[in-house]
């Protein structure tokens, strides 16, 4: 089976984990603190804060901006459910915006015209997550003016999307949301197993992060409550002292994860690099084909975690599962991305019904990813295009 995704794995990696596994730090050592200023300087953010993963990392994003009872999260219902989750762990409520047909990211005129409808019915949301889907960026400028506007905050779900471009700046660079969040899952551009980064410019908001995700504890090195408020504990305790401020949680990342994260980072270039070339010859390979190929925005260059076709249903006798079907059979591991979040069980049974968000269902009916990782060999691409070329003769 070729897989729809898959780690690329290096001698230097495994050495690079090796190291750490030998050494006196298996966690919160400096392999941690390395790879986080690693992939900042890369994005051009100011911090980087690395945890478990990245559902871990929309947990405290969405903590360390204050949502919770009583506050709404928007997000899209084409992702991976982490996306919604994020708002109710906080006991916050989630709502979705539709999505634009041509990128499958959050529709900027859908975005305004519920929201002006919000403000009117007094339900603005405190949240907006719009995430990165394949890996290409939303329209980050005009959601970046919606917020100022209607006063609500930005976490960028940038999964896809490490290694990716918009308008010549890396995405995570932080410039037009509050936080943005990696994944390091080994499907998507670079892995440590499981894995997750926030990248922030907002100082307060990287020292709120960094505590969050190791239980609310802050040691005496670190800076928080005030000087006066530092001495009268220290005299209370001694130098062992350490002062839990917040309820957080442990979302730390190992040393053995951050040091494989430092090794991956040093080929995250070529990885997108190879990724986009096998996006261009997919493009190329598929174009006779009654398919529809991924629309690129002309702002951004895709970091291409996801190849995903539309199948033209009206040009074809076969649906959308019996390709889908074929394909599995003749040893091509397509997948679906993404089932719509509104119409999962758990999301009916909070009130959203099938048919509230069209172009997110329409575009789930006819949507199969095709297989694309950085190892994937010109000979597999070519399997992959011979396979789909007869199912749909
Ligand atoms: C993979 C993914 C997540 C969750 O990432 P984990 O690191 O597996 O927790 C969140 N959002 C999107 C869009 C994803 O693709």
């Amino acid at each position: 089976m070729i897989p729809y995704g898959r780690q690329d794995i290096s001698a230097e990696d495994i050495d690079a984990v090796r190291d750490v596994l030998t050494s006196d730090w298996l966690t919160q050592g400096q392999a941690g603190p390395r790879f986080e200023q690693a992939l900042a300087t890369y994005c051009g953010s100011a911090h980087g804060i690395a945890v478990s993963n990245a559902t871990a990392a929309l947990h405290i994003a969405c903590l360390a901006l204050d949502l919770g009872p009583g506050d709404m999260l928007w997000t899209v219902p084409n992702t991976f459910v982490a996306s919604a989750n994020c708002a109710l762990y906080c006991g916050a409520s989630v709502d979705f915006v539709d999505i634009d047909p041509r990128t499958y990211n959050m529709s900027v005129a859908a975005l305004a015209e519920k929201l002006a409808q919000a403000e009117a019915a007094g339900g603005l949301p405190k949240v907006v997550v719009p995430v990165h889907f394949a890996g290409q960026s939303c329209e980050m400028v005009e959601i970046r003016a919606l917020a100022d506007r209607y006063g609500f905050h930005i976490i960028e779900d940038a999964s896809h999307a490490v290694g990716g471009d918009y308008r010549g700046r890396k995405v995570g660079d932080g410039a037009l949301s509050d936080v943005t969040v990696f994944s390091f899952h080994p499907v998507k551009i670079i892995t440590t197993g499981e894995g997750g980064m926030l990248m922030t410019n907002v100082p307060k908001l990287a020292e709120r992060l960094s505590y969050l995700r190791s239980h609310g504890i802050i040691r005496p090195m670190q800076s928080p409550p005030t000087a006066d408020e530092r001495r009268s504990n220290e005299d209370r305790h001694g130098p062992w002292m350490y002062e839990q401020i917040e309820l957080g949680l442990n979302y730390r990342m190992t040393d053995i994860q951050a040091a494989l994260g430092s090794s991956q980072l040093n080929r995250l270039d070529a990885f997108v690099e190879r990724r986009r070339e096998l996006a261009a010859r997919y493009d190329r390979l598929l174009s006779k084909l009654p398919v529809t190929c991924p629309w690129q925005h002309p702002d951004t260059n895709s970091a291409w975690h996801l190849y995903v076709i539309r199948l033209r249903r009206n040009e074809l006798k076969r649906s959308r599962r019996q390709v889908f079907e074929a394909l599995r059979a003749a040893g091509i591991g397509v997948n679906v991305h993404y089932i719509p979040v509104h119409t999962q069980p758990y999301y009916q049974r909070l009130g959203f019904k099938v048919g509230m968000f069209p172009e997110a269902e329409s575009y789930y009916q006819d949507a199969i990813t095709l297989p694309l990782f950085s190892k994937m060999t010109d000979a597999e691409q070519d399997t992959v295009v011979a396979a789909l070329t007869n199912i749909l003769a």
